[in-house]
């Protein structure tokens, strides 16, 4: 298939390292690049197929990892940020010199993913983050121009990869966010 659903699964999926403990973000400026730190392991990484989320040219999906919003820094060039849509439930924080989305933040308390930020794991040069494990808004990557049909031979793509698969938003942050309610 020449369609790229994301450079990170186009040739079979590389397991993360157990003990990945974070790293650096950068974008793609080539000065003055704005860098993100996070430190602390991601509570997971999966592909996107919706419409707004950063992904590199030619992948269908964007590589979308959580990350507790108390371990993500800018710790580089900030003034180069601005959120693309204040409106928005989850804010992007994207660099304005290269468009890259650096991270995603929520904060409105009451939203189910409040307490994470969003960030994409490519950006960084550090080696071992967590491998994807499912995918959401599979469904909506027709708004991205694939066909119906294929759509129909990424979700075949997808199962054999062994990702889970969901047309609407991520689950497992909803259960995640309900743990960490319970553990409050
Ligand atoms: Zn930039
Ligand atoms: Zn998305």
């Amino acid at each position: 298939m020449s369609v790229s659903i994301h450079p990170v699964v186009d040739s079979g999926i590389a397991p993360g390292r157990s003990d990945f403990s974070g790293g650096k973000l950068h974008c793609r400026c080539r000065n003055q690049r704005v860098e993100v730190g996070v430190n602390a392991p991601p509570a997971h990484n999966h592909l996107c197929g919706c419409t707004r989320c950063w992904k590199p040219e030619g992948a269908l999906f964007s590589q979308v990892a959580a990350v507790p919003r108390g371990d993500l820094v800018v710790s580089a060039n900030g003034v180069k940020l601005k959120v693309l849509d204040v409106s928005a439930a989850i804010q992007r924080h994207i660099c304005t010199a290269c468009g890259v989305h650096m991270y995603a933040r929520v904060e409105d308390e009451q939203h189910p993913f409040f307490g994470f930020d969003f960030i994409h794991p490519e950006l960084s040069d550090a080696e071992g983050w967590p491998e994807p494990t499912f995918a959401t808004f599979v469904a909506s990557i027709v708004e991205s121009g694939a066909s119906p049909a294929e759509v129909a031979k990424l979700r075949k793509r997808l199962e054999e990869l062994g990702l889970e698969i969901y047309d609407g938003p991520p689950p497992a942050l909803t259960e995640l966010h309900s743990q960490r309610r319970e553990t409050l």
